[in-house]
C-alpha cells in the first residue's frame, strides 16, 4: 500500500496573532491545488486556539511542537497531552533537534514524550538525525538507530505504527544546506530497514518525513524518493506560497 505524503509546518517560536491569520489565510486560499498530501501546521502553543478555529472545515491538521511527560500538577510552564487534545491537536512533534540540543532532551525523555503523546491519542512526530560532526565521523546510522531504539525499547516496535518519523539531519536545519535526495533516501531506507528487523509491516506502514531546508524548489525531487514520505518544514512553512508549493510536490 502506498504511503500518503505528509507535509507538516513547524512554525517554531514565530508569528503574532495577526501574522498567523495572514499566513493561514494564504495557505487556505491555495489548498484547492493540494490533492495528494496531508497538511499539518504546528504553531506555538499560544496560537493553538486561534488556529484550531481558522482551520475548521479544511484539510489542515493541527499539531504542537512539544509536550510535557506529566499529566497535570505543579509543573510551571509545561503543557500536557490532554491540553493539546482539548485544543484540537492531532499531532505533536517530539525530540526536535532544537529541544535536544538547547533544552537537554535526551533519548529517554523523548521516548517518554512519544509514549505520553500516543497514550493520549496524539500522533507523535518523532524527530531523529545526526549533527555534522556525527556525519563526518561516519556514525549517522548509529545515532539514528540509537534515537529510534529508545522508543522501540520503551514502547515496542508496534508503537511506531501510531506515529510519524522525521529524519532531520541537524546540519541541514535552517542552514540552507539540504541533504541531497540520495543522502536523505539512504538514511530513510536505513530507518525503514532497522524497523523491519523488528516488524516488516510496521516498517512498510510508517511515514518517514525528511526535514532540513526543504523548499518549493527541492521538494519534488525529495518526495519522489521511495522512502521519503513528505517533509517537516521549518522556514519555508512561514511563507504561504512556498509552503503550498511543497504541499503540491507529492509525486
Ligand atoms: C525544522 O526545524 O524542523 C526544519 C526542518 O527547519 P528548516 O526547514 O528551516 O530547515
Amino acid at each position: 500500500m502506498a504511503r500518503q505524503i505528509m507535509v507538516a509546518g513547524n512554525w517554531k517560536m514565530n508569528g503574532s496573532r495577526d501574522s498567523v491569520k495572514v499566513l493561514l489565510d494564504g495557505i487556505k486560499a491555495g489548498l484547492g491545488n493540494v490533492t495528494k498530501s496531508a497538511v499539518v501546521v504546528c504553531p506555538s502553543y499560544v496560537f493553538l486556539a486561534d488556529v484550531e478555529q481558522m482551520i475548521a472545515g479544511t484539510i489542515i491538521g493541527l499539531g504542537a511542537q512539544n509536550l510535557s511527560t506529566e499529566s497535570a500538577g505543579a509543573f510551571t510552564g509545561e503543557i500536557s497531552a490532554s491540553m493539546l487534545k482539548d485544543f484540537g491537536c492531532q499531532y505533536v512533534i517530539v525530540g526536535h533537534s532544537e529541544r535536544r540540543s538547547l533544552y537537554g532532551e535526551d533519548d529517554a525523555l523523548v521516548a517518554q514524550k512519544y509514549a505520553v503523546a500516543r497514550a493520549a491519542g496524539l500522533t507523535p512526530i518523532l524527530c531523529v538525525g545526526e549533527t555534522l560532526a556525527e556525519r563526518e565521523q561516519g556514525i549517522t546510522e548509529e545515532v539514528v538507530a540509537r534515537q529510534l531504539d529508545a522508543v522501540i525499547e520503551l514502547e515496542g516496535v508496534a508503537a511506531l505504527a501510531d506515529g510519524v518519523i522525521a529524519y532531520e539531519p541537524v546540519w541541514a536545519i535552517g542552514t540552507g544546506m539540504t541533504a541531497s535526495p540520495e543522502q536523505a533516501q539512504d538514511v530513510h531506507a536505513f530507518i525503514r530497514s532497522r524497523i523491519a528487523e523488528h516488524d516488516a509491516a510496521v516498517a512498510d506502514k510508517v511515514q518517514i518525513l525528511y526535514g532540513g531546508s526543504v523548499k518549493g524548489a527541492n521538494a519534488t525531487e525529495l518526495f519522489s524518493k521511495p522512502d521519503i514520505d513528505g517533509g517537516l518544514i521549518g522556514g519555508a512553512s512561514l511563507d504561504a506560497e512556498d509552503f503550498l508549493k511543497i504541499c503540491s510536490a507529492a509525486p
